[in-house]
C-alpha cells in the first residue's frame, strides 16, 4: 500500500497531485529548489525538503537527490507529474532498483513510446495508421531530402526525442529543406541532447485529437475519450476541449479502439495519452504517445467525473480496475485556457515578476488549476503556465459562454499574461462555430482571421 507519495514536480501540477493524495489519505512530499521555498506546492505537502539551486537541471532533473529525499523522507512512491523526469526511463529503472514505485508506466515501456520515431515502428507493425513518413530516423540532411522528395512537400521534420512543440519543422518546398533540417537537429540536440531526426507527410488544416487511456497492471485497457487540442501556437496546445466538435459516436469508437490497440501493443500500463492528427476528410494517424500525465487532464476529468491521479496511483499500488469501458460516460462539454505568463504583443515573451493582486473567479462547474497566489514572484527559470482555466456545462455553446465569463474575471496583476489573447480566440466567430484546425493561431497572429 501506498503510504506516503514525493512529487517530483513543481507548480500546478504538484499542487494538483498533493490535493488528491490528502483526498486518499496519503501523505506527501514536496521536492523544491532554493527559489521555490515560497511556492505553493513546498507549502502545501506535509514535508518539504530543498533539493538544489534554481535551475532545474541542478534541482528537479536531480535524480540522485530526488531519490535520497525519497528514502530520507520515508515515502514510498514518487509521481512525476509532467515535463521534468516524467518521460525518463532511467529514472523510472532507478526508482524500481530502490524499491520505490514509480507512478507511471515501466522503464521499459517509456523507451520504447519515449523515442517518437520507435514508438512509430511499434504502431506501424501493431496495424495502427501512422502518418506516412520515414520507417527509420533518417541519418543525414542529405538522407532526409532524399525521403522528403519522394514523399512530396510539405513534410515535417521531428526529433525522436522530442517534445513541447522543439525541434519540429514544417518544409514547403525542396530548396528549404536543408537549411530547416540543419535548424532543427540543432535544436533538438540542446533541448534533448539528442539531434536524431524523421520524417513525416505534413497533413494540412489537421485537427489534434488525443485519446485518454488508462490501463491497469492486469492487461485491462479502457479509453476516457478524446480532447481536441487544435488551438495551439508554434505546436504547442493553448486551449483544449473534451469532447471533440467533430467527433461523433462512430468515429470516437473507432480512434477510442484505435488508441486501445496502440497502448496494448506497447504493454502499456498507467494512464497515457495517444495523440492522433486528424485530417480534413476524417482520417486519423497516430503521432505520438505521451507515457504521463497530461497538462490537459482536467477536461477528461470535468466529462467523465474520474479523478485520473487517484486512478494512477491505484494502478501504481497494483489495484484492478473496478469498472468498464461501458462504465465511462461522457457528459457535457468541458473547455481548458492556459494562461501563461507571457506577452503576446511580443511575440509571447515570457513575463516573469511579483504577482501583485490576484482575483480567482469561481461558480459552478469552474475549475480552477493553479499556485499563484497574490504576493508570489513567478521566476524566470521555469515553464510560464501559471493558471488552468477549466470549465464545465451542458454542451459546448454554454461552455464557451462560461469561458468568456470566466476570462473576464480572471485579474492577474504585476505581470503580462494571455489571458486578452485568450478571450479573442474564445469569442472568435470561427472558434464559437468549431471551424478551427492546428493553423487557427497563426492565421489569428497575420491577420487572416481565425
Ligand atoms: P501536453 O500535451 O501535456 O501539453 P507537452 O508535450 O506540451 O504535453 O508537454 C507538457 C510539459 O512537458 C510542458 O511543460 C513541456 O515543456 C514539457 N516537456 C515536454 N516534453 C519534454 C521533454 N522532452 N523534455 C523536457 N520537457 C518536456
Ligand atoms: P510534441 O512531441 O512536441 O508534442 P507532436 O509530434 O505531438 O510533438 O506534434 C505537435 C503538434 O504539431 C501536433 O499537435 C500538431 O498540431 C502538429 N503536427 C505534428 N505532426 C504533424 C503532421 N505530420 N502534420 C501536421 N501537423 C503536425
Ligand atoms: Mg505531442
Amino acid at each position: 500500500m501506498i503510504k506516503k507519495v514525493l512529487i517530483a514536480n513543481r507548480g500546478e501540477i504538484a499542487v494538483r497531485i498533493i490535493r488528491t493524495c490528502r483526498e486518499m489519505g496519503i501523505g506527501t512530499v514536496a521536492i523544491c529548489s532554493d527559489i521555490d521555498k515560497d511556492a505553493l506546492h513546498a507549502q502545501l505537502a506535509d514535508e518539504t525538503v530543498c533539493i538544489g539551486p534554481m535551475p532545474a537541471k541542478d534541482s528537479y532533473l536531480r535524480m540522485d537527490r530526488i531519490l535520497s529525499a525519497t528514502l530520507a523522507t520515508g515515502a514510498d512512491a514518487i509521481h512525476p507529474g509532467f515535463g521534468f523526469l516524467s518521460e525518463n526511463s532511467k529514472f523510472a529503472a532507478l526508482c524500481r532498483k530502490c524499491n520505490i514505485t514509480f507512478i507511471g508506466p515501466s522503464a521499459e515501456v517509456i523507451d520504447r513510446m519515449g523515442n517518437k520515431s520507435e514508438a512509430r515502428k511499434t504502431m506501424m507493425e501493431a496495424g495502427i495508421p501512422v502518418v506516412p513518413g520515414t520507417r527509420e530516423p533518417v541519418l543525414s540532411a542529405e538522407d532526409g531530402k532524399k525521403a522528403a522528395d519522394e514523399m512530396g512537400y510539405p513534410v515535417m521534420i521531428k526529433a525522436s526525442a522530442g517534445g513541447g512543440g522543439k525541434g519540429m519543422r514544417i518544409v514547403q518546398s525542396e530548396e528549404e529543406f536543408i537549411q530547416h533540417f540543419e535548424t532543427a537537429s540543432q535544436e533538438a540536440k540542446s533541448s534533448f541532447g539528442d539531434g536524431t531526426m524523421y520524417i513525416e507527410k505534413y497533413i494540412p488544416k489537421a485537427r489534434h485529437i488525443e485519446f485518454q487511456i488508462l490501463a491497469d497492471n492486469y492487461g485491462n485497457v479502457v479509453h476516457l475519450g478524446e480532447r481536441d487540442c487544435s488551438i495551439q501556437r508554434r505546436h504547442q496546445k493553448m486551449i483544449e476541449e473534451a469532447p471533440s466538435f467533430v467527433i461523433n459516436e462512430e468515429l470516437r469508437r473507432t480512434m477510442g479502439a484505435a488508441a486501445i490497440k496502440a497502448a496494448k501493443a506497447a504493454d502499456y500500463s498507467n494512464a497515457g495519452t495517444i495523440e492522433f492528427i486528424l485530417d480534413q476528410k476524417n482520417c486519423f494517424y497516430f503521432i505520438e504517445m505521451n507515457t504521463r500525465i497530461q497538462v490537459e487532464h482536467g477536461v477528461t476529468e470535468m466529462v467523465t467525473g474520474i479523478d485520473l491521479i487517484r486512478e494512477q496511483i491505484k494502478i501504481a499500488d497494483g489495484e484492478k480496475f473496478s469498472f468498464t469501458q461501458e462504465d465511462i460516460k461522457i457528459q457535457g462539454h468541458s473547455i481548458e485556457c492556459r494562461i501563461n505568463a507571457e506577452n503576446p504583443n511580443k511575440n509571447f515573451m515570457p513575463s516573469p515578476g511579483l504577482v501583485t493582486s490576484l482575483h480567482m473567479p469561481g461558480g459552478n462547474g469552474v475549475r480552477i488549476d493553479s499556485a499563484l497566489y497574490a504576493g508570489y514572484w513567478i521566476p524566470a527559470a521555469y515553464d510560464s503556465l501559471i493558471v488552468k482555466l477549466m470549465v464545465h456545462d451542458a454542451n459546448r455553446e454554454l461552455a464557451i459562454q462560461k469561458m468568456r465569463g470566466v476570462l473576464g474575471e480572471l485579474v492577474i496583476e504585476g505581470i503580462d499574461t494571455n489571458i486578452d489573447f485568450q478571450y479573442r480566440i474564445i469569442n472568435h466567430e470561427d472558434y464559437i462555430k468549431g471551424k478551427t484546425d492546428t493553423g487557427f493561431v497563426e492565421r489569428l497572429l497575420s491577420g487572416n482571421g481565425g
